[in-house]
């Protein structure tokens, strides 16, 4: 019995740490090309992905278009806030604050209003300034900002795009779209990095199309960036499911 009781006890260890490991993926989209995010639906569901829709200029969303964002919550994706006309809080000419009230509150009121439930921000360009952080931290759980391959490196180099257990209010994250040339080797690089260390890496894209433009993914590429997920074995997370996450690793 004493035994068994070691054994118990050595086992809920280790499967503690496999939790702990493990390290997630967050897949971010943002601005409005609601239509190819609801036609590529199944390709989330077949690999079992949640992701995160930052929507933006929420004033001009159809019926269509609030209806398709109601089939992907439904699908238990994330509906989340990218500001009322798309500004940078950089460009802003008035302070923080006014930014706030003018960009941010009315842009999470329209969203609500469909029947979302509003709690992380991506910054318009993916600029952000410590002092408007700490102003919208008291708005919302998450505060997402953007960057790109700027040094041309592998991109498990960025710290910043990474969050882990002490810190992931504030999240920086890479640029996966056709012009960020990321290669599906760099992907795995941070993919890697995540799950040695586990941390939750951080990426965005916008359109989900077959043309090679500037801010449009490849379906192909977002599948093989899922199956990278499913090789590795590492969690998909919606920003939301971050602190949870954590807490998880820690306390099974
Ligand atoms: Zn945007």
């Amino acid at each position: 019995m004493k035994h068994l009781v070691y054994f118990l006890i050595i086992f809920l260890f280790v499967q503690c740490r496999n939790v702990h490991d493990r390290g997630g993926v967050v897949f971010t989209f943002d601005d409005q090309s609601v239509d190819e995010w609801v036609n590529h639906r199944g390709l989330f569901e077949s690999y079992n992905i949640r992701a995160t829709f930052f929507i933006s200029h929420p004033k001009t969303l159809d019926s269509m278009m609030i209806n398709g964002l109601q089939l992907l919550a439904s699908d238990g994706h994330e509906i989340a806030c990218h500001g009322l006309h798309h500004v940078s809080v950089l460009n802003f000419a008035d302070s923080p604050d006014v930014y706030l009230k003018k960009e941010v509150l009315p842009a999470v009121n329209i969203l609500e209003g469909f029947g979302f439930d509003i709690r992380s921000f991506a910054y318009p360009f993916g600029e952000s300034t410590p002092q408007a952080d700490s102003l919208l931290l008291g708005h919302f759980e998450y505060l997402r900002k953007a960057t790109w391959n700027m040094d041309d490196t592998t991109i498990d180099a960025y710290d910043d795009i990474f969050v882990n257990e002490h810190s992931y209010k504030v999240m920086n994250s890479m640029g996966i779209d056709y012009n960020y040339r990321i290669s599906l080797e760099n992907l795995e690089t941070g993919i890697r990095r995540a799950r040695r260390n586990n941390e939750v890496l951080v990426l965005h894209a916008h359109k989900i199309d077959t043309i090679p433009e500037d801010y449009i993914i490849h379906p192909d590429y977002l599948e093989q960036a899922f199956q990278l997920i499913n090789k590795y074995n590492i969690a998909s997370l919606r920003v939301t499911d971050i602190a949870g996450f954590f807490e998880h690793a820690i306390d099974p």
